[in-house]
């Protein structure tokens, strides 16, 4: 390809509502161009890492012995309401209606075509198993799309489905996919950790995110670096703390005046207690009325947790202008003594506690002896917290850690959810009728790729992996000078014939300007023709991720390359 005819133009200036540096650089080096919020154009250089992830992608399903199909993006309700998920879904689904008027999704994911396509194919165990898979746009209204590629609305997904008669199968084929998307993040050259996964919005018992470690990550994962338990910090747990056993006391409760004492820290400083002494309540307004939780003062809620054990399909903070109405106390005041709240739920690290100093329900008032089961009655305990670096590993007792990381694959074990809401039956051995078991594996194309930029640039741009750089070598004609262009000429077609994703940096523009824009585009490799070393019968060559140049003559700096790029397409294989 020459440059000079190619679609592809750099911006000098940073975007202004890019805010992650993968966004700034995929936008600045001419990769995609933002259409509407979430919605982009891969313009011809993303378009060709798009493909070749892809590529990687269908090679390691391939391998891990799934088929590829293609389902339609637009979904009839039906299926929807079949699942059950047209009501749960929430406003992330796009519904759209057609001229009859009739309900029809953008599809955001995929389980009920493809369960309403093997419940009509299937029938014998002896069919099963099998693994479907797809690589398709995907819409999904997010609240805020943000980060380019990252979180988009509309965005390339791969997305795999497996169907099985035996629990066993199922683990077999999980296995085999978790080992198929450690493949191919390390053909990305990326840096990333499988950690057990919140099962959301999907259901489903078992599920993994493989985590592409980066500070831009919106998620928070949490390590343990003796064990290697890993899980992201909605569902992470840590060893429950069993130091706080202490007597129930014989007193009655006892209120104690605190007056301007909103804040949990406000309190601990009027007490002269430690927050860890003190039991803060969280109000939640859930789909199931409003929602009471209590947790040590020095830790914090965690609503994932919460809304599981709940059941609920929303939750949420409950507004300071409900407060009062909901729970009978004014904000900052709030507790179980009394509550108006019809729930009341406690976390594990409280349930050995003796006596509790929670809010006394009214205004400028706390109250401490407080014992449940006695002075109300007695919650619902589980782990309703967020795990913190320094917590102890719930496996081995080292102390955790905690990373940011950007979750670019998916992998769930969802057993029967959609095959008994949707009837996808099979007959047994013995001729009965079972609910085929499901496995749903997703991995975002657009996504990886942002990721691998954001773990591979420095101040200049982007430094390509080899297997998913758009083009793997730039050849820079420095100046126009005849024999300068003939060189150039030959080594990039030279380049071509060997099947080098080669571009040709042909354009009638100052050298510093070519360099430049093959720093910020990120080409593995370059090789550079001018006039001064030419006349000593030499070209140039340098890898992006160091730039130390080299010199050689023309027809060995080619077949070096050309073995560099061959090598680098093998990474992590
Ligand atoms: P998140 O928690 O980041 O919203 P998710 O749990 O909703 O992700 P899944 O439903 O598991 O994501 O989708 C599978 C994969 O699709 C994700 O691992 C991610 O790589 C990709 N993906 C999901 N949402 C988006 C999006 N809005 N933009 C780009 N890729 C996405
Ligand atoms: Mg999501």
């Amino acid at each position: 390809m020459r440059w000079s005819r190619y679609f592809l133009h750099t911006l000098r200036e940073v975007p202004a509502d890019a805010d992650v540096i993968s966004q700034k650089l995929m936008m600045r080096a001419g990769l995609i161009r933002k259409v509407a919020a979430g919605i982009y154009t891969y313009l011809p250089l993303g378009l060709r890492s798009i493909k070749k992830m892809e590529a990687i992608v269908r090679e390691e399903m391939n391998r891990a012995g799934a088929t590829e199909l293609l389902m339609p993006a637009i979904q009839p309700a039906e299926l929807w309401m079949e699942s059950g998920r047209w009501q749960k879904y929430g406003r992330e689904l796009l519904r759209i209606k057609d001229r009859h008027d009739r309900d029809f999704v953008f599809g955001p994911t995929h389980e009920e075509v493809i369960t309403d396509t093997v419940r009509d194919t299937i029938n014998s165990y002896r069919q099963l198993p099998i693994n479907l898979y797809q690589i398709q746009t995907k819409f999904r209204d997010e609240v805020r799309p943000r980060f380019g590629l990252m979180r988009g609305r509309e965005f390339i997904m791969k997305d795999a489905y497996s169907f099985h008669s035996s629990r066993e199968s199922l683990d077999e084929t999980y296995e085999g996919m978790r080992q198929a998307y450690g493949r191919v993040f390390r053909r990305c050259a990326l840096d990333h950790v499988p950690v057990e996964a919140d099962t959301g919005n999907i259901g489903g018992s078992a599920s993994h995110e493989f985590m592409v470690l980066a500070q831009s990550g919106e998620d928070a994962v949490v390590s343990c670096p003796s064990c290697k338990y890993g899980a992201n910090v909605e569902k992470a747990t840590s060893k429950f703390f069993d130091d706080e056993v202490g007597p129930a006391p014989a007193d009655a409760i006892r209120h104690i005046d605190t007056p301007g004492t909103q804040s949990i820290d406000d309190v601990a400083k009027f007490l002269g207690t430690k927050t860890s002494e003190l039991v803060k309540t969280l109000i939640f307004d859930t789909d199931l009325g409003a929602v009471m939780v209590l947790v040590r003062g020095d830790r914090e809620g965690n609503e994932v947790k919460i809304k599981n054990h709940l059941g609920a399909q929303w939750l949420e903070m409950l507004p300071d202008a409900r407060f009062e109405e909901a729970t009978g106390a004014p904000v900052g005041y709030c507790g179980p003594v009394g509550t108006k709240c019809a729930r009341v739920l406690a976390d594990y690290s409280l349930r050995n506690r003796g006596s509790w100093i929670v809010g006394g329900n009214a205004k400028d008032r706390h109250t401490a002896n407080v014992v449940p089961g006695r002075d109300f009655p007695e919650p619902e305990y589980s782990d309703f917290t967020t795990v913190l670096a320094g917590d102890a590993c719930p496996r081995c007792g080292t102390v955790l850690e905690i990373y940011r990381g950007i979750e670019v694959g998916h992998i769930f074990k969802l057993g029967t959810k959609y095959s008994e809401s949707m009837n996808c039956v099979y007959l047994d051995e013995s001729g009965e009728r079972k609910p085929m078991i499901m496995g749903c594996y997703g991995l975002g194309i657009g996504r990886t790729v942002a990721s691998a930029i954001e773990q591979s640039h420095d101040a200049d741009g982007i430094i390509w992996p080899m297997p998913i750089a758009p083009f793997e070598v730039v050849v820079t004609a420095v100046g126009k000078d005849e024999a300068v262009v003939r060189t150039a000429t030959e080594v990039y077609e030279t380049l071509l014939a060997a099947g080098i994703d080669v571009l040709f940096d042909d354009r009638d523009e100052r050298p510093g300007v070519k360099f430049k824009d093959a720093d910020l585009v990120g080409f593995p490799l370059r090789i550079a023709v001018g006039a001064k070393s030419l006349a000593n019968g030499q070209i140039e060559w340098s890898w992006r991720r160091d730039r130390a140049k080299q010199l050689g003559e023309p027809a060995a700096v080619t077949a070096q390359v050309i073995d560099f790029v061959k090598a680098g397409r093998q990474q992590g294989t």
